[in-house]
């Protein structure tokens, strides 16, 4: 089958090869971004095929070769009432290996096949570590992750568990730096939070939330923002939708920051947000995304904005979600912590989907240590 995609940079405009594998532009520095050439996809067709990613493989730069998959996306959207709120949440922590980052990882792995590489380098705080550990073990090809000595336990745990080799470093800037000074001649970098491929599995959220819903967007999607790969898929994910003529207007999207790493709120509403520092998101502490323009675009775009929540707000969120049977790590956390201080600025009548992306199952006990109120004597 002919390619039916362009790899560009969205820096310089640069057309790069369809084998380019570097993870961003080597003339600017710039980071990458892949389209499908002619977005051609029959809804009608959808409704015979698994509910997974692969539903809209039209849509997904790998000309319609799956070579690994763990069933990832076909997550659920469950309807929830909260505080006379008609709440959407989309559980991407029931994911495989408990994140929405397997999307990413899938696609990013499937085109690393592609590029028949020998060894998968990353880096990651540990959720896209863990997906990546997962999906190269699936394919067979072996990795090594980097990942900041600091990591939740479990997390760093579960990497090694799916095969992975792990280096743990000073922190998270530090890990992104070794993967990069340190490739050799045989290793692939997937690098998530440049890879243009790893925003390609991301973006499929966007179609399943349109689809759950009977194919009316939601007024709201509030999600965590560390990267942005999740907040630039979901976007990127609404927009063809746009183009395909399959819904008409773009949810806002909310962007959640943990306060002290905050540089979307920052580029937005042009002003320093010096607080004190996040200790319990620890998926999200990220200083310097690599995609910010992006990032901002996105934010500017569907007219939506960025809120920032302190740690003590993070662990109510946590506890109210638990008490709702929803169990997430605490960036996940975030999210729904953002809804609970602003939604006495949202229309009962507005439809809001919260996405879920991270499983308490890799924290459950940090998780207990911060939620437990010690039972009544
Ligand atoms: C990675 C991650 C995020 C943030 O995603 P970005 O793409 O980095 O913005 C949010 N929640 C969890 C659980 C994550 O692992
Ligand atoms: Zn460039």
């Amino acid at each position: 089958m002919k390619n039916n995609y362009e790899i560009k940079c969205l820096n310089c405009g640069k057309h790069l090869p369809l084998n380019y594998k570097y993870w961003k532009c080597i003339k600017c520095n710039g980071p990458l971004e892949v389209n499908i050439q002619k977005l051609n996809i029959d809804k009608n067709k959808l409704s015979k095929r698994a509910f997974n990613l692969w539903r809209y493989r039209e849509a997904i730069p790998l000309n319609g070769k799956i070579r690994v998959t763990l069933g990832e996306g076909g997550t659920p959207l469950i309807e929830k009432e909260i505080e006379k709120h008609k709440v959407y949440f989309k559980l991407e922590y029931l994911n495989p290996t408990g994140s929405f980052k397997d999307r990413g990882a899938s696609i990013a792995v499937n085109r690393a096949i592609l590029l028949k590489a020998k060894r998968i380098v990353e880096d990651s705080s540990g959720n896209a570590g863990t997906a990546i550990s997962a999906y190269s073990s699936a394919a067979r090809i072996p990795s090594k992750i980097y990942v900041p000595k600091n990591a939740p336990k479990n997390k760093k745990n579960l990497i090694k568990a799916f095969g992975g080799y792990i280096i743990e470093t000073k922190n998270r800037e530090t890990a992104a730096k070794r993967a990069i000074s340190e490739l050799g001649e045989d290793d692939y970098y997937i690098g998530h939070s440049w890879n243009p491929f790893f925003i390609e599995g991301i973006k499929t959220t966007a179609y399943e939330i349109i689809e759950q819903n009977n194919w009316q967007p939601p007024d709201k999607i509030i999600i965590p923002v560390g990267n942005g790969t999740l907040l630039i898929g979901l976007f990127k994910g609404f927009k063809e939708m746009l183009t395909l003529g399959w819904i008409n207007k773009i949810p806002k999207i909310i962007a959640v920051q943990a306060e002290g790493y905050t540089p979307l709120y920052e580029a937005i509403y042009n002003k320093k947000n010096k607080k004190k520092k996040s200790k319990l998101a620890d998926a999200i502490k990220i200083t310097n995304p690599p995609r910010l323009n992006q990032m901002i675009k996105a934010i500017k775009e569907t007219n939506g904005e960025v809120i920032a929540v302190t740690d003590e707000e993070i662990i109510t969120g946590l506890r109210k979600l638990l008490k709702i049977g929803l169990l997430v790590e605490p960036t996940s956390a975030t999210a729904f912590s953002a809804f609970l201080k602003m939604k006495e600025n949202i229309d009962t009548d507005e439809k809001i989907c919260i996405i879920l992306t991270g499983s308490g199952m890799k924290m459950i006990n940090e998780i207990i240590k911060l939620t437990t109120v010690k039972n009544e004597k």
